[in-house]
């Protein structure tokens, strides 16, 4: 990771991405893999010694969830409250709150910096999973503006500048 640069973005927060189909696992037998943009979502074929891969291997989410610590507040149709989010990719993120959430609800989410301000805004978010205090969101609709400002975030999150 930091070395490999998005070929359509040009940014370099690219992680691998599992293989699909036979050509792409015969591929690998001559170091050329797939990778994900965590930013445009573009997917590329690229080569890479062995040991490279060792270094920056991360696991097979495509998506790697970065951790991180912001409240948020979100709002349903049926449920509204408060709670931390705990992990956040270009794609969705884990929130823990003690209100309970039903499974399928679409929420509207805020996230907050720690100065209170608001971070990034999610028009609307699916409830994938619930677990425990725990549930997983998929982002399905959000602004272009507010997705420029995930995008920011997440490289912010990347290069450990401070949010
Ligand atoms: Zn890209």
């Amino acid at each position: 990771m930091g070395l490999m640069h998005c070929p359509k973005c040009r940014k370099n927060l690219v992680q691998q991405s599992p293989r699909h189909g036979w050509i792409e696992a015969l591929l690998s037998i001559f170091c050329i893999y797939p990778f994900r943009c965590q930013l445009c979502t573009h997917r590329f074929l690229a080569f890479q010694w062995w040991w490279d891969r060792f270094v920056s291997y991360y696991g097979r989410r495509e998506y790697v969830r970065i951790p991180v610590r912001f409240q948020l507040t979100f709002s349903g149709q049926q449920v509204s409250g408060e709670g931390t989010v705990v992990n956040l990719s270009r794609l969705g993120c884990t929130i823990e709150t003690p209100t309970p959430i039903p499974h399928g609800e679409l929420l509207r989410l805020r996230i907050l910096k720690s100065d209170g301000q608001p971070l990034f805004e999610i028009e609307a978010a699916a409830v994938r999973f619930v677990m425990d205090k725990a549930i997983g969101v998929e982002f399905v609709r959000i602004q272009e503006r507010e997705m420029e400002r995930l995008a920011r975030a997440i490289v912010n999150l990347y290069t450990g500048r401070h949010i």
